[in-house]
């Protein structure tokens, strides 16, 4: 997930959203369908019955003319039923339309016996309805299938919906935890050069104070300011500048321990504090520092030098007159041509 940046993770975000709504409406179109289904297996159930009822009664002569409507009413109601989704559904069709035909000879048997209650017509009537009873059963089977089938897709979309969420879920938490780390980086540090900005710098030199005043460990202030700086960007553009102060950063970090931070305190200037350092290794640092800048050849550019000031801190020392110190050695290092390293003891 660290690895994972901010726009990937909202692009993610906005596609498992639109998965979600695709299956909310999928899940909304089904519980539809499968009420549909339940009317259709409901109404085969209330054909089949009255169908036998029919038969029952005109065969005993009582005419069951209403029944006959009513059914009449139920079989083109759910010859309009349609099953979509499964390849049973054609099956169903194709069963509904036979018993459509077979309600229809149906009819024509009733009729028959009415207007003559022979022994065959009622042998037919007998066996047509048997062969009805046999036909809603099949319907029946065959809607109860396709509706198990159905909330069987139903579960899965079910269990991928819970599965979608908790990927979600864990974007949402990782998009939260990218933001706040993002917020914490900003906070301290300088957006050009990547080191510690100002405000961390002054803050993080109070504290190296207290933490020398209790230990008793030595402790100094580098303060390193390009030289000329100004010639830079008005010979080579503001951009070419910017760079500049990025290899300088880079250069520095590389001469400087772990330990030791590097903070950009002002538009060309940095600092670095070292802690547990004494004046000679503070002096050895801001030498190396100096040095590996003079040797290096900057993009476009070429040679830059830099001007260091070193100060050491005293017990009990205000952070203002430790860095007035540094930054005097700093103005001594100027004064004195520049391209060297001044320290105040
Ligand atoms: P000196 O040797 O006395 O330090 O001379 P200098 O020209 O470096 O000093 P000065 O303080 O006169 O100029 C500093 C220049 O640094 C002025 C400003 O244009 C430039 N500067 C400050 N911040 C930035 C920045 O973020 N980017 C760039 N490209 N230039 C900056
Ligand atoms: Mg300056
Ligand atoms: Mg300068």
């Amino acid at each position: 997930m660290k690895g994972l940046r901010a726009n990937s993770l909202i692009g993610i975000s906005i596609a498992i959203f639109v998965l979600i709504a695709v299956s909310g409406l999928l899940i909304i179109y089904f519980t539809g369908n499968i009420e549909e289904d339940a009317n259709a297996i409901n109404s085969a159930g209330v054909i089949r019955g009255t169908i036998q009822r029919i038969a029952k009664l005109e065969l005993n002569g009582t005419r069951s003319d209403e029944m006959i409507l009513a059914t009449d009413r139920l079989i083109s109601e759910f010859l309009s039923h349609r099953i979509y989704f499964v390849e049973e559904g054609d099956k169903f069709q194709s069963a509904m339309g036979e018993l459509n035909t077979s309600w229809e000879y149906f009819k024509d048997c009733v009729y028959s016996y009415r207007s003559s209650n022979t022994y065959e017509n009622k042998l037919e009537l007998i066996a047509i309805s048997e062969k009805m009873w046999e036909l809603c059963n099949e319907t029946v089977k065959i809607a109860q299938y396709i509706s198990e089938k159905k909330i069987s897709y139903y579960k899965i979309l079910l269990i991928f919906i819970v599965f979608i969420l908790f990927i979600l879920g864990i974007i949402i938490i990782s998009l939260k935890i990218y933001v706040r780390d993002k917020l914490e980086y900003l906070t301290i540090h300088d957006v050009l050069t990547g080191v510690y900005n100002r405000l961390y710098f002054n803050e993080y030199l109070k504290n190296t104070m207290k933490d020398a005043d209790r230990a008793g460990t030595s402790l100094c202030l580098v303060i390193l300011d390009i030289d000329h700086f100004k010639k830079v960007n008005d010979s080579f553009g503001h951009h070419r500048g910017d760079c500049v102060l990025k290899e300088i950063a880079e250069l520095t970090s590389k001469c400087i321990r772990q330990n030791d931070a590097l903070a950009r305190i002002g538009g060309e200037e940095f600092a670095i504090i070292l802690t547990n350092t004494t004046s000679e290794g503070a002096m050895k640092v801001a030498e190396k520092v100096r040095q590996g800048i003079y040797d290096h050849s900057f993009t476009e550019v070429g040679k830059i030098t830099i001007s260091l000031g070193v100060a050491l801190y005293k017990n009990g020392q205000s952070a203002e007159i430790f860095f007035k110190n540094a930054d005097e050695a700093l103005y001594r290092a100027k004064n004195n041509g520049r391209n060297r390293v001044e320290i105040n003891l």
